[in-house]
């Protein structure tokens, strides 16, 4: 394992605008303004934090995970990782991140990868795919068209020499957090992933704490 990057927020809990727990299973959407600062925390590790951004002023373009993985040159994110848009605007950018390494290849759990994957019978088990369209569906005008490929906050989804997806263990730990700077007006949806089948979260899935901050 290389090492992993480091960066840590030097902002402080007690000045968020906002900080709520969000239990696993459940979904989220929000707004974000340009110049705020928003951080994922996985309160007990190894969380997958599922995760899509969209241009407030038109959610028609929303994060290309292709466009942010040929801007970088590298798979993974993390500090530095500039998230883009299909059309190329800078959505967010990571500016700090105790994890080291995020995954945006493995894509979101279905009740159909759920019954491929591991059996017929938990087709019907609660997954990510079905948390975003619970959560888009409060808002007039979304549906599972909006849904793409997203973000896996905490996952580590390392490829194999072969070009093989390994959905290997996972890095995080307890209190490890991501922290981005939105550079655009956007819209956070999020999926704290419900999966009970997967090793990558020790088949428990845990609770995540989600903070914002105004601009500086
Ligand atoms: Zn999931």
């Amino acid at each position: 394992m290389p090492v992993l990057n480091h960066v840590e927020s030097p902002r402080r809990a007690s000045d968020a605008i906002h900080d709520e727990v969000l239990p696993a299973g459940c979904g989220w959407m929000r707004d974000l303004k340009k110049g705020q600062f928003f951080r994922i925390l996985d309160l007990e590790g190894n969380q997958a934090v599922d995760t899509l951004f969209y241009d407030a002023a038109d959610p028609s373009d929303r994060y290309s995970a292709v466009d942010t993985i040929r801007a970088q040159g590298n798979i993974f994110l993390t500090a530095g990782t500039r998230l883009l848009s299909g059309e190329g605007k800078a959505l967010l950018t990571i500016v700090a991140d105790t994890c080291g390494r995020h995954d945006t290849l493995g894509g979101a759990c279905s009740a159909e990868s759920n019954s491929v994957r591991y059996a017929l019978e938990k087709k019907s088990m609660h997954n990510c795919r079905d948390s975003f369209l619970l959560a888009l569906s409060r808002r007039n005008g979304w549906s599972k068209r909006d849904l793409t490929g997203n973000i896996n906050f905490f996952m580590n989804v390392p490829v194999t020499p072969d070009g093989k997806l390994a959905f290997a263990d996972g890095v995080s730990a307890p209190g490890k957090y991501v922290e981005l700077r939105a550079e655009r007006d956007v819209v956070a949806l999020i999926s704290n992933c419900p999966q009970l089948n997967n090793p990558c979260n020790a088949y428990h899935p845990t609770p995540v704490r989600l903070l914002i901050w105004d601009s500086a």
